[in-house]
């Protein structure tokens, strides 16, 4: 999940990154409004975290952009302003939801965690698959009830497969799903992840195909209800 974080308050910017990147998202962060309008038009982002006063271009120019070329990525504004009449302006102008600065971390979580299940039009946040259970809220998974113990971007490549099952993703959605653009990315670094993921996975029948030349999937195994996505 990749979320772009657009603030220029370069201590709150860290502190807010650092949060949500220990909940297991990827996160980008813009200073400038410039900057988050052209890096959105790109459009590989499941949410934006949105600051009003920016330099370069206001935060309400980013929206009116970004809705603009009717891009439906959620976006969650943050602002000091707290009158009636700009929540309203906002919501017009296609916000999805609104934080009054001094920002709670936990309710930013909370928010972000709803708006992107929202985006995905995941109702329930709970995937079974088969023996395998994963609570995309929570960022957890079990095997067979047992907590599976995961890195974060482990934890990430497999809610990513898992959102997808049977259906074949390529290693650059991948990488994607699991990088920030600061990282170094090596060429092996997805199939490190795979193999991991698989020798965690397979003792519970959780498979994890390669398909020559074109990528991943996540098999659904054969008892499992369809898979919410
Ligand atoms: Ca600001």
């Amino acid at each position: 999940m990749r979320i772009l974080l657009v603030e220029d308050d370069v201590l709150l910017a860290d502190g807010l990154a650092r949060a949500l990147r220990q909940s297991g998202y990827v996160v980008e962060t813009a200073a400038d409004g410039k900057v988050a309008d052209h890096w959105l038009a790109d459009g590989s982002f499941d949410l934006v975290v949105l600051d009003l006063g920016l330099p370069g271009l206001d935060g309400s120019e980013v929206l009116a952009r970004l809705r603009g070329r009717r891009q439906k990525v959620p976006v969650l504004v943050m602002s000091a302003r707290e009158a009636l009449e700009e929540r309203v302006r906002l919501l017009d102008l296609g916000a999805d939801d609104f934080l009054v600065k001094p920002v709670a971390l936990a309710e930013l979580e909370a928010r972000v965690r709803a708006l992107i299940r929202r985006g995905q039009g995941i109702v329930d946040s709970t995937i079974h698959l088969g023996r395998l259970t994963l609570d995309t809220a929570g960022k957890r998974a079990w095997l067979d009830g047992a907590a599976l113990d995961l890195t974060a971007r482990e934890w990430a490549a497999l809610e990513f497969l898992a959102q997808r099952v049977n259906r074949i993703v390529n290693k650059d959605q991948i990488m994607q799903a699991l990088y920030s653009w600061e990282d170094e990315i090596t060429p092996n670094a997805v199939e490190k992840f795979i193999s991991r993921l698989r020798s965690k996975l397979e003792p519970a029948g959780i498979v994890i195909r390669t398909v020559r030349g074109l990528g991943y999937y996540l098999e659904k195994p054969p008892e499992s209800p369809d898979a919410v996505v």
